[in-house]
């Protein structure tokens, strides 16, 4: 061989070498690590997936520097109750996330979740999104399996049985536990007993617990027994999805529920929150009415005076008659010239004649005004809680605004939390209510999810007339040390990986 091929090739792997161990350093960063704790400017090194370095660095040869101006760098953001996967099937950028700063979803949520799971989740590896992903099992999923549409009763003890072989088999493709959606169908027809017969398996197997609880605001209280009782009875963590005070009657009642909350955590319960920053929320109409009886309208009545006005149930699709989408029950009133209450009565008979024309199809979907912005920051202090879109795709402007939305409204406008905290409820709360060992802080050995932003004007711009506006103030986004996200624009990297429980 000559000298000069010897030396072209000495070169050539030379190169290669360093380019495998090539380290990016983040410098001149206002770093938040996400545990509470103040910021400290310095900078961070990312070497493959991993952070290695933090702090007082300087330059390693070879290694990639990024002057990044002063701006906050933060762990990627974990969105706890997530309804994103189906979007992210065919916009694998994942814009609305990762514009939020959202480098981690979990899927699977209210009980229902994509089945079965390996499936789900190999198809996912295969084709991966910007994002990574977690999926609960949903108990709503299973009974549906086990019960076919004869769910409005008890299951029989076969039925229980053919549920607990599928939560096993679920639990071993690594779903991070059992998901509940007690008001909805046919969950809500299942007994203390189904649920905790279900639990206990789970627990049995590391898992953990999440539910959109059975009542969230005329058996509110009773309902948060339940999920303390499950904690209880179980011993493992469990989280209540989506917190709020969703009934005039609780408005105010923070500290009522707080103390509760900690009172079990004092009793060993694990007990956790997610939430999302709105006075809205987004389901079905039918939720308003736990009996699921359209004739009843003393109860409609109770309804739009106890929990929702007619002014604040706006739909975002209502196949019947679609051009209703984005008005409100008291304009559909006035176009209609029916009383508010006969008004809902019309439209959930409608919808139910459509759904059953159209193969059981959801027909319609509402966002209802039941919180409060005063309650939402006395929720948000809990140590404990952590964000949550409960977004997707469509509907509730809370899919791509939610996470900004703490930070513009909730830290600068309202001043309840400062940045360090609101990081706190965004990353290392989050990582801990699902048991994500690896993410959720800035520390040495930790994957390197990260989001630079800036915490003077990150803000949501998706509102109820506008809900698919995209946030501003993200800067960048890394997914396992993957630039996904650049200065408004997403890169062509899809990083994102499934996070399978105790595996
Ligand atoms: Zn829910």
């Amino acid at each position: 061989m000559n000298k000069i091929i010897v030396i072209a090739v000495l070169f050539t792997l030379s190169t290669a070498l360093a380019s495998a161990k090539a380290s990016i350093l983040l410098t001149n960063a206002k770093i938040i690590d996400g545990s509470g704790s103040p910021a400290i400017m310095g900078a961070v090194r990312i070497k493959g997936d991993r952070i290695t370095g933090v702090g007082e660095l300087t330059q390693a040869s070879g290694e990639q520097i990024i002057d990044v101006g002063g701006l906050t760098l933060a762990p990627g953001f974990i969105d706890t109750h997530s309804h994103h996967d189906y979007g992210l099937k065919t916009n694998t950028d994942a814009l609305p996330l990762l514009s939020q700063g959202v480098t981690t979803i979990v899927v699977g949520q209210d009980g229902s979740h994509s089945f079965p799971l390996e499936k789900f989740f190999s198809q996912y590896e295969d084709k991966p999104a910007s994002v990574n992903m977690a999926s609960y099992v949903g108990h709503n999923t299973l009974r549906h399996k086990a019960m076919g549409e004869d769910f409005k009763r008890l299951a029989t003890k076969s039925e229980l049985t053919q549920m607990r072989e599928l939560l096993s088999q679920e639990l071993s493709a690594g779903a991070l536990g059992l998901s509940t959606g007690l008001e909805y169908e046919p969950g809500l027809h299942s007994d203390a007993q189904e649920i905790i017969a279900l639990a206990q398996d789970t627990a049995e197997a590391g898992g953990r617990y999440i539910s959109h609880i059975r009542s969230e605001d005329r058996f509110f209280w009773d309902a948060i027994d339940e999920i303390i009782s499950i904690g209880s009875v179980t011993g493992m963590p469990v989280q209540i999805s989506h917190l709020k005070l969703a009934a005039k009657a609780s408005w105010g009642k923070t500290a009522r529920l707080l103390n509760r909350l900690d009172e079990a955590r004092s009793q060993g319960v694990n007990i956790t929150a997610d939430i999302y920053p709105y006075e809205y929320w987004e389901s079905t109409i039918w939720v308003l009415l736990p009996d699921r009886d359209a004739n009843d309208l003393k109860e409609i009545q109770f309804v739009l005076d106890e929990l929702t006005p007619a002014d604040g149930i706006i739909f975002t699709h209502y196949q019947p008659e679609p051009a209703f989408a984005g008005r409100s029950v008291k304009e559909i009133a006035k176009l209609k010239g029916l009383g508010e209450a006969q008004t809902v009565a019309y439209l959930m008979k409608e919808s139910a004649a459509w759904s059953k024309d159209h193969d059981n199809q959801s027909a319609e979907s509402i966002m209802g005004r039941s919180m409060r912005d005063k309650d939402i920051a006395a929720l948000l202090t809990w140590p404990h809680i952590n964000l949550c879109t409960d977004g997707s795709y469509t509907g509730h402007p809370r899919g791509f605004g939610a996470f900004p939305r703490v930070f513009s409204k909730f830290a600068r406008q309202m001043k309840v939390l400062d940045v360090e905290a609101v990081v706190q409820r965004m990353t290392s709360n989050a990582a801990k209510n699902m048991g994500f060992t690896q993410r959720g802080e800035i520390r040495v050995g930790a994957i390197a999810d990260l989001v630079l932003f800036d915490p003077d004007t990150i803000r949501d711009r998706a509102s109820l007339l506008h809900p698919q506006a995209l946030s501003q103030g993200v800067v960048k986004v890394w997914v396992s040390g993957i630039l996904a996200f650049n200065n408004g624009s997403t890169t062509k990297a899809r990083p994102g990986r499934i996070l399978r429980a105790r595996k």
